[in-house]
């Protein structure tokens, strides 16, 4: 370790093609958390007594890293355009992602849907949890004290803060999700977009819209 941090000291260096780049810190550059040791051995553990290989560990990974808001926005499209299957989401949003052809995990996802009278915006008040399956990995902000503090508390100058002002007359809802339920928000299809197909309605849908910090908006 002090050897990786000695080096970082002095990367501060003029490169071969010529331009600086501010010093950008190794990962291992700071002191290992307790977690991340215990993370470490538990690995060890689990490894050296083969009850998983590294192999299942680095494929896990791989599929969680490349679950992307794709997902759920496929789901927001075919919800908008099809009100029999918008229904069925709000029941259950595991089996309509099935019906997409989609693997939303076994962890059970609630969709809480923007009306014109209720916008809802989603956090985990204790750590980081998130509909990974349909969105994909949090943003780094997700997981910060910052948003997870002040969304409860002032939810309005928060998601002022990301650009999106909602109306005095529009109820803000925020839930807090849990290891047993996760949330995700069912934002309101975007006006002018009659003429869009599924498809160009699912470009519409970012992450964001579907944490609840910002709105599609129609291209
Ligand atoms: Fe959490």
């Amino acid at each position: 370790m002090s050897d990786m941090q000695d080096n970082g000291h002095h990367h501060d260096h003029d490169h071969a093609h010529g331009h600086r780049h501010p010093f950008q810190p190794d990962l291992e550059d700071g002191d290992y958390s307790y977690y991340q040791v215990m993370t470490e051995a538990v690995i060890e553990l689990l490894v050296g007594k083969k009850v998983i290989t590294a192999e299942e560990l680095r494929s896990t990974i791989e599929v969680i890293d490349s679950k992307s808001p794709v997902f759920g926005a496929r789901l927001i499209a075919r919800a908008w355009v099809d009100p029999a299957f918008k229904a069925r989401m709000l029941e259950d949003v595991i089996s309509a992602a099935g019906e997409l052809g989609i693997d939303a995990g076994a962890i059970p996802i609630r969709a809480v849907e923007n009306t014109t009278a209720v916008h809802n915006v989603i956090v985990c008040t204790l750590c980081s949890c998130y509909p990974r399956s349909l969105i994909g990995l949090p943003p780094d902000w997700y997981k910060a004290r910052a948003y997870r503090s002040r969304v409860v508390r002032e939810p309005r100058a928060v998601l002022k803060e990301f650009g999106t002002q909602i109306p005095v007359d529009v109820e803000v809802r925020v839930h807090d999700s849990t290891a047993d339920l996760r949330y995700m928000v069912l934002p309101a299809r975007p006006s002018g977009t009659g003429d869009l197909d599924e498809e160009a309605l699912a470009d519409l849908v970012t992450r964001d819209c579907m944490i609840g910090t910002a709105l599609p908006k129609s291209a």
